[in-house]
């Protein structure tokens, strides 16, 4: 075991091919189906919203994908990313438990969301797209997406949650710099959007309306624009595996192997991306290190959403896929952890959740904060409030671990820093945070929406 901090990578030690868990996986994939027609879909209507090697990742069964030369050039800009050994934050916990984290944060969006980003982008720019359309909650995907697509010459329209644009100036003026266009969601650009916007003109908006007002913008362009999404997908948590396979080597440099690795949960991306490499090693190699997924009480998806086919979005226009999920009419409380609110979940990760190879735990938001603002205290890392719920995770196994007087190797993936997030620890300093837990009422009258697809259950 070394005694070192910081476990870093060379460049060359950058990974050269994503990991994809449906080849590993030992649950079949579910159906994704068409929102109209109900009917598994095809790639042609795939097609309209992405290009066609992304669309062949979704469905590929293959073990790894080589990542392009030219993504691996950018990724350069700030991958192999740190590994760290939290020395501080075990010594003020007083635990026998060593605790490391992956640090995403270094990107330049300041989130692992750049490691899709760019290659979602990439894949557009060689299927000859001249302009994508996405939405953003915290405004994170948003600046990845934006940042990819000015390295690309991309135009990007951006729909971004109302309560996060109001909430979050400075990641608007961020993805602006990249050169975006940025708007409040709902908007009355869509059709959809006014619809919203006529029923409840001071609607807060939320990840699924701005993703039906995207797609809808994308799916009406006569094929000029695409669409892209920053979680959920197949593809989506394949690109982000480069953390893993990093990880990997990285535990290996310390000398040590995790006992449980944690990461925060909205769509799946960054916990997929930390913990499929090290799921291949339990299901390929006989490793039993536990996988644990965290989420907000407020949009509590795994440990309370119902296990069924649901549509994607708000309006119905995105696939039909088989998640967690609390309704797609679901709209959240305005909790700070604005990266967490969908209301759904990645159908590979709800399908390994679902047979026992992952767990999941809800956080309230206070105790979130609370855990971000120890670490920052100890690290001097300032965390998403996103990634707070992983901290929030790996004290509380370091502190099982100092009750039980056992030595525990824990990780987890500190998906991104919390540095455009000021506004939201200033309400949790000047006592205005609560915690939300989703009322159960709510959830069963989401329930009565969902698509009727009994031949697939
Ligand atoms: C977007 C975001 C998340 C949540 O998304 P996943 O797809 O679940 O990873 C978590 N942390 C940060 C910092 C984010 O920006």
């Amino acid at each position: 075991m070394s005694n070192q901090t910081r476990f870093l990578l060379n460049e060359s030690d950058l990974p050269r091919f994503w990991y994809n868990i449906n080849a590993d996986s030992p649950v079949a994939p579910t159906p994704v189906l068409n929102p109209q027609t109900l009917e598994p879909v095809t790639p042609d209507f795939l097609s309209v919203l992405f290009p066609m090697e992304l669309i062949m990742q979704e469905i590929s069964t293959e073990r790894y994908i080589e990542i392009p030369a030219e993504v691996r050039e950018i990724y350069k800009l700030w991958r192999p990313t740190p590994l760290l050994r939290a020395r501080r934050l075990e010594k003020a916990l007083g635990t026998p438990a060593h605790i490391y984290y992956k640090y995403e944060g270094v990107s330049p969006a300041g989130s692992h969301k750049p490691n899709t980003a760019i290659a979602q982008a990439y894949y557009n720019k060689v299927s000859g797209t001249k302009a994508i359309t996405t939405e953003t909650g915290a405004g994170q995907w948003g600046s990845a997406l934006a940042l990819a697509c000015s390295f690309f010459d991309i135009d990007l329209e951006v729909f971004m949650v109302k309560v996060s644009y109001n909430q979050k100036p400075y990641r608007r003026l961020m993805m602006e710099t990249f050169g975006a266009q940025v708007f409040a969601s709902p908007t009355d650009r869509t059709q959809y959007g006014r619809t919203i916007l006529t029923q409840d003109p001071d609607s807060p908006g939320s990840l699924g309306m701005a993703i039906s007002e995207a797609v809808e913008v994308a799916a009406t362009s006569g094929g000029v624009k695409k669409y892209s999404l920053g979680s959920v997908l197949n593809h989506v948590l394949m690109h982000q595996t480069v953390i893993g396979e990093e990880a990997l080597k990285q535990m290996d440099l310390a000398g040590e192997y995790p006992d449980v690795v944690l990461g925060c949960v909205g769509g799946g991306s960054n916990f997929a991306g930390i913990a499929y490499p090290f799921l291949r090693e339990n299901l390929v190699d006989g490793k039993k290190t536990r996988l644990v997924a965290v989420e907000p009480t407020a949009t509590p998806s795994l440990t309370r959403g119902t296990y069924t086919f649901d549509y994607g979005d708000s309006a119905r226009m995105a696939p039909v896929v088989k998640m967690h999920t609390l309704g797609h009419s679901f709209v959240p409380a305005p909790i700070h952890a604005g990266g967490l609110r969908y209301h759904g979940m990645a159908p590979s990760l709800c399908a390994l959740y679902d047979a026992g190879h992952i767990q999941a735990v809800a956080v309230p938001q206070l105790a979130t904060f609370a855990a971000g603002v120890q670490f920052a205290r100890c690290e001097g890392i300032i965390p998403a409030p996103e990634s707070a719920h992983a901290i929030w995770a790996a004290i509380d196994e370091a502190l099982e671990a100092k009750r039980l007087g056992e030595k525990r190797v824990i990780l987890f993936n500190l998906s991104g820093h919390g540095n455009f997030d000021m506004a939201s620890y200033e309400a949790y300093f000047s006592g205005k945070l609560q915690d939300y837990e989703y009322p159960e009422a709510d959830i069963q009258k989401a329930m009565l929406s969902l698509p009727k697809v009994e031949q697939f259950v």
